[in-house]
């Protein structure tokens, strides 16, 4: 049997994602990207375990642990440093049978296109499809062409493919969460946050978080609602969070003063979807492009890495041809996704002030709900994936 030629198109987590998991199952893959270097958007991401278990089960589960950090409990403080609460994450640990991880983008970008272990074509970005009876061909802005039975569309939340395969004539823009947040690395500390520990301080509808990553580091952000369109100026970044964090507790304050501007993105937070085809034909959009959730529940990338497996679990083992499998994998991804995408922007709007009572509900459940309040909504979401 001659092997299935997949096309993929963007090389983030969700793309190199699909091309591990694809040519560990002996298809043809090649991935093209827009880019001319791939370099992560954004410094942290924390892996939950329902992603941890796609990368574990792809075989990278200690390449994982090793970029990961030991994050055992959550900790929600007011802006003024009193703890709200303190939650032991062992026990969800326990009972979905992996743990999850916060890692640098870097590193997981490093450790993805090791395990795929071949060439991504760079500068390639893609302009067009056209579908016949015997394959899918990609058309490229520099002119190249390539024929494949399938096209994995995993290029984001700004995706190029996405009309097509909803079969509407613009791109549909993303939709503006009304917040801007700020990340990066730090050197951890014991001044700013207790080992093994993500602390979350809220208030005035903002976040300030710092998440324990390997190497001895702390993936931190800061989140603020601001209008669409402020200036993006790392000279401003200390002193646009001076401002805005000013009179919360120190070790917000010290994390101001330490991290490197130039090192920190600062990015205003969109979604897009939810989408009610994720698939046309022999194409399939994965990842952002079918489904940019805020990142509020920590899951987009999370839902990438399930979209991928459950892809290529599809592509591979459906012997009644392509479509059909891609129809497989629309109809057990859709309704998990585009869930995880309205659930995602609710608490983004809940936890930003949109309705600014509905906020201070929240900072009130905060200081009031059992540890296992909050495990037990996180398994629900982990134990929601394709690995349970
Ligand atoms: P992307 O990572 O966007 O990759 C798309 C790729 O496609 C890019 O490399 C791009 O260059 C390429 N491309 C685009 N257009 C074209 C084209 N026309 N031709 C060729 N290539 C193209 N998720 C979590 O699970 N946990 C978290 O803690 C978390 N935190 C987040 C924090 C922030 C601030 C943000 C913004 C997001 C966060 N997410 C998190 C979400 C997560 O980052 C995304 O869901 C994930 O990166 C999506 O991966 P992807 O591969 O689908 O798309």
């Amino acid at each position: 049997m001659e092997k299935l030629k997949v096309i993929i198109t963007g090389a983030g987590i969700g793309g190199l994602t699909a091309g591990i998991a694809l040519r560990r199952a002996g298809c043809e893959v090649e991935i093209y990207d827009r880019v001319k270097e791939l370099r992560p958007v954004g410094a942290g991401i924390s892996l939950w375990s329902n992603g941890a278990k796609v990368l574990t089960y792809l075989g990278m589960g200690e390449q994982l642990a090793a970029i990961g950090g030991t994050m055992n409990q959550m900790a929600y403080h007011h802006k003024t440093g009193q703890q709200l609460n303190k939650i032991s994450l062992l026990p969800l640990i326990d009972s979905v049978g992996q743990r999850p991880y916060p890692v640098a983008r870097r590193d997981l970008q490093n450790m993805l296109l090791k395990a795929y272990g071949d060439e991504i074509k760079l500068d390639h970005k893609c302009v067009g499809v056209e579908e016949d009876e015997t394959g899918v061909t990609v058309f490229f802005e520099n002119g190249h062409q390539t024929k494949g039975d399938v096209l994995i569309a995993a290029d984001g939340i700004r995706s190029t493919v996405r009309k097509y395969v909803l079969g509407v004539d613009a791109d549909i823009e993303p939709k503006y969460a009304g917040y801007v947040n700020w990340n990066g690395l730090v050197k951890a500390s014991p001044d700013l946050v207790a080992e093994n520990t993500w602390v979350i301080y809220v208030g005035d509808h903002q976040r300030a978080s710092m998440m324990p990553i390997g190497g001895d580091r702390l993936y931190f952000f800061f989140d603020v609602p601001l209008a669409k369109g402020t200036p993006c100026n790392p000279e401003l970044f200390k002193a646009e969070l001076k401002e805005h964090f000013q009179g919360w507790a120190e070790p917000v304050q010290m994390l101001i003063d330490r991290f490197n501007p130039s090192d920190v993105a600062r990015i205003e937070i969109h979604d897009a979807g939810p989408f009610n085809r994720y698939v046309r034909g022999r194409v399939a959009l994965l990842g952002d492009s079918a489904h940019a959730t805020c990142p509020d529940m920590g899951q987009g990338g999370c839902l990438a890495l399930e979209d991928a497996l459950v892809v290529a679990d599809h592509l591979v083992n459906t012997h009644a041809g392509v479509e059909r499998a891609l129809r497989r994998y629309e109809a057990e991804r859709m309704i998990r996704a585009n869930a995880i995408v309205q659930k995602a922007r609710k608490r983004a709007e809940q936890i930003h002030g949109k309705d600014p009572a509905i906020t201070q509900q929240w900072y009130q459940q905060l200081a009031t709900e059992k540890p296992s309040d909050v495990t037990d909504a996180l398994k629900k979401v982990i134990l929601g994936g394709p690995l349970r």
